[in-house]
């Protein structure tokens, strides 16, 4: 099981006591799953290229060694954190700094769009560590302002946005000002061709991380209605009746529809919460924790862009296991089946495509539970289907 931890301690690491310092003080009690992988085989010096989830802690998994390795006593850039946006590159900054807090290590950011003349100025005072977006860099690098001879160490996060056409040709630029022996650590939500094609040209002998597991319907039992529109909430009512559901899932194609039927399941008597995309995040996460510590027994949802909220609103690993633990409160009275774990979720409306119910109903292969899918058709769907 790839989530789980190997009980590692930041201590098992023989980081400097000031870092690690830094990393108590930021409230980081263990490694999370990707930073036990990524961070002892990156304090070797090896090339890396790791993929894990939004929210499960990438940015310290390269912070960390990256502040460990540097010497603090040699005021030369030692590492580049390329990131693809300005507000990227200055909270990454932010978490070098407060991890790095005890240690004396210079952070500096530059991206483009703002001033050269700046950036120019402020690379005059010593800097051990860059963060920052590709063009602005290679550019420092080109006018010779930005020696590089030194940098040991380049990271790339979200390596699946910086290998997009506008930053590509200046990455591959930029690695030539480094030196040869560099190390390089990718991070990235996604391994696209780009990615693989990157690795392969310049990555030596990379470890390969992956705790992405892929989504998959195996286990998970789907059943289909075909309904009329009209009918919809009848047939909810039903099911409901039918089963008895401790907690459930109910997702809609629109914000719209989302308030109506958590209204309308309310008025059935059922308990009901919803989450959609135009509630503020805050009020999302409050409405999660509340539906997440049993106080509602439904959540009525937007499309699968409403799991990735859930997801992102705390640490995600967790949640993940937890939105299919929740789903898993079903209790089917039917014919003493044995199922002590059992997700639903219903697609109240149909998803306009395969991805999205892969997403809404499929999970990831590790949590071994059964699942319920029950899906609501009309005659318009199974028009868009066949179509
Ligand atoms: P990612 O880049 O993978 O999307 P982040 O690095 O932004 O994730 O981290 C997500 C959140 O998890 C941040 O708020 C971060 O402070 C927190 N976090 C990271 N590592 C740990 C840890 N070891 N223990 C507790 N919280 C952590
Ligand atoms: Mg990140």
């Amino acid at each position: 099981d790839v989530t789980a931890t190997k009980g590692n301690e930041f201590e098992d690491y023989f980081l400097k006591r000031e870092l690690l310092m830094g990393i108590y003080e930021k409230g980081f009690e263990r490694p999370s799953p990707i930073q036990e992988e990524s961070i002892p085989i990156a304090l070797t010096g090896s090339d890396i290229l790791a993929r894990a989830k939004n929210g499960t802690g990438k940015t310290a998994a390269f912070c960390i060694p990256a502040l460990e390795r540097i010497d603090q006593d040699n005021n030369v850039i030692q590492v580049i954190i390329l990131v693809p946006t300005r507000e990227l590159a200055l909270q990454t900054s932010q978490v070098c700094k407060e991890l790095g807090k005890h240690l004396k290590i210079q952070v500096m950011v530059t991206t483009g769009g703002t001033s050269l003349k700046d950036d120019i100025m402020r690379l005059y005072q010593p800097v051990h560590l860059l963060v920052g977006t590709p063009g602005r860099i290679l550019d420092l690098a080109r006018k010779g302002i930005c020696i590089l001879k030194d940098c040991a160490m380049l990271v790339m996060d979200e390596a699946d946005k910086l290998l997009s056409p506008e930053f590509q040709p200046s990455i591959e630029q930029l690695i030539r000002f480094l030196p040869v022996n560099r190390q390089i650590l990718m991070f990235s939500a996604t391994f696209p061709v780009t990615v693989k094609d990157f690795k392969d040209r310049y990555l030596n002998k990379p470890y390969i991380i992956n705790l992405m597991d892929e989504l998959t319907l195996k286990g998970i039992t789907q059943f289909y209605a075909f309904v009329e529109e009209r009918q919809k909430v009848h047939c909810l009512n039903t099911l409901f009746s039918k089963l008895q559901v401790n907690q459930s899932i109910i997702f809609c194609n629109s914000v719209n529809r989302v308030e109506l039927l958590a209204k309308k399941i309310t008025e059935l008597g059922y308990s009901c919460f919803y989450i959609h995309a135009k509630m503020l995040q805050d009020h999302r996460n409050r409405v999660f924790h509340d539906f997440r510590n049993g106080a509602c027994r439904n959540l009525v949802c937007t499309g699968e862009e409403s799991v990735n909220l859930l997801l992102q609103c705390a640490f995600a690993q967790e949640l993940w296991s937890f939105v299919f633990t929740i789903l898993g409160c079903l209790d089917l009275f039917t014919r003493g089946i044995d199922i002590q774990a059992v997700n639903v979720v219903i697609n109240f409306d149909f998803p306009k495509n395969a991805e999205t119910y892969l997403h809404r109903v499929g999970r990831s292969g590790r949590f071994g539970h059964l699942g319920l899918a029950v899906n609501l058709i009309t005659y318009e769907d199974r028009f868009n289907l066949y179509a």
